[in-house]
């Protein structure tokens, strides 16, 4: 159904690919793939029919970024299992520049978890005109309720055999988050690597010692770094301390300078290096929204300032999309585009384990691509060689 044409040429873009970033080049996709690319002056493709040739300006030719931790937009979320609702955050996200996500889930009764996980089921792969569903994160309902956050508490629990298989039998799971503490929950840390599903730390109260036997079980990850966890300390390093130690523990970042100080982004991105470090979004309903009073589940929150609160005052979740994520880790590290880029996409691939063909520019690998201005504005989104917003003329 797609319109757009076979070959598409991307010229006068600065390329950013692996161990060599920043240089002028040129980019051709082929059938939803990357045939071919290089720096300096386009090769003469003029003899081949039905190409489609676009002047990127000069702008920034990035992989398509990919959430691994988003939960809504434009008034929807994951949990309404509303096909046009997917539909609809999955366009959002690709103008601003997310070609590939993961619906994320949050803690709540079985029925509705399955109904969310039966719809991404249904819906996987790329969404007409919007970004590729690549699975499900389940974020809870196996978490502690001592770090709730906004999770639902009257839902939290362990991990029950039967229900969390069912839940794993979709086959949909590519990221679980769970309270690794609990002696109930270990079972499923098992379970998931043994099929290949990345185990996250989320909303849990495990010190340092705790951490370091979970990674050694297979936890692999960790949702949005120091929030719903304990912070670090010079004598209880806490999740967070145990997490900077683990080469093999990936760190979800929500750069919105409001759940992590930028300070604390420096931090976390200089002792991780920026290959240990995922931007995500943790994006709730009200992303793509103006200010005022929404509904998260059955309880009203308030966005102001970019900030989400329940009437507690408790963060849940936010409004930020991934553009805005890379520019304020850049500003708040000190760093180049060119050193963080993999920090939007190809750390999130390798993480999920989709990054033989997604997450960086690479021949063969899908056409998932964008043009961000030097304001970090999105331009272009494509995604398998299928442009999806644009706003070159
Ligand atoms: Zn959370």
């Amino acid at each position: 159904m797609s319109t757009s044409p076979q070959r598409l040429l991307i010229q006068n873009a600065r390329l950013f690919i692996p161990n060599r970033t920043g240089l002028m080049g040129w980019l051709l996709a082929e059938s939803g793939l990357i045939r071919a690319m290089g720096f300096g002056n386009t090769p003469d493709f003029s003899h081949e029919a039905s190409i489609k040739s676009l002047d990127a300006q000069g702008d920034n030719l990035l992989p398509g970024f990919i959430d691994l931790h988003v939960h809504g937009a434009m008034g929807h979320e994951v949990m309404d299992a509303s096909p046009s609702g997917l539909e609809e955050m999955a366009r959002f996200y690709a103008s601003h520049g997310v070609t590939s996500f993961l619906a994320t889930t949050w803690t709540a009764s079985r029925p509705s978890i399955m109904k969310a996980l039966q719809l991404i089921k249904q819906m996987q792969g790329q969404i007409r005109s919007g970004a590729t569903l690549l699975g499900a994160h389940l974020e809870g309902p196996y978490l502690n309720p001592d770090r709730c956050g906004a999770q639902d508490v009257n839902f939290i629990r362990r991990a029950e055999k039967e229900e969390a298989l069912e839940f794993l039998e979709t086959g949909v799971i590519r990221l679980l988050a769970l309270a690794p503490e609990y002696d109930e929950n270990s079972w499923l840390i098992d379970e998931c690597v043994r099929r290949g599903i990345r185990v996250s730390a989320a909303h849990t109260t495990a010190a340092y010692e705790q951490m370091l036997k979970a990674a050694e079980h297979g936890v692999g990850h960790l949702t949005h770094s120091f929030n719903a966890m304990q912070g670090l300390g010079h004598r209880e390093l806490g999740t967070v301390g145990a997490a900077m130690t683990l080469p093999q523990i990936s760190c979800e970042l929500i750069a919105d300078n409001i759940h992590v100080h930028p300070a604390a982004q420096k931090i976390l991105v200089d002792v991780k290096s920026p290959a240990g470090v995922i931007l995500v979004t943790d994006a709730i309903r009200a992303a793509g929204l103006p200010d005022g009073e929404y509904m998260l589940d059955e309880r009203s929150i308030h966005i102001q300032n970019g900030a989400v609160r329940l009437s507690d005052g408790t963060l849940a979740g936010s409004v930020l999309t991934m553009e805005r994520a890379l520019q304020n880790v850049c500003t708040a590290t000190g760093r180049s585009l060119a050193e963080l880029w993999m920090m939007s996409s190809l750390n999130a691939a390798r993480a999920i384990g989709v990054s033989s063909c997604k997450g960086s520019l690479e021949v063969g690998k899908d056409a998932d691509l964008i043009l961000l201005d030097e304001s970090f504005n999105i331009n272009l989104t494509i995604v398998n060689g299928e442009i999806v917003f644009s706003k070159l003329n």
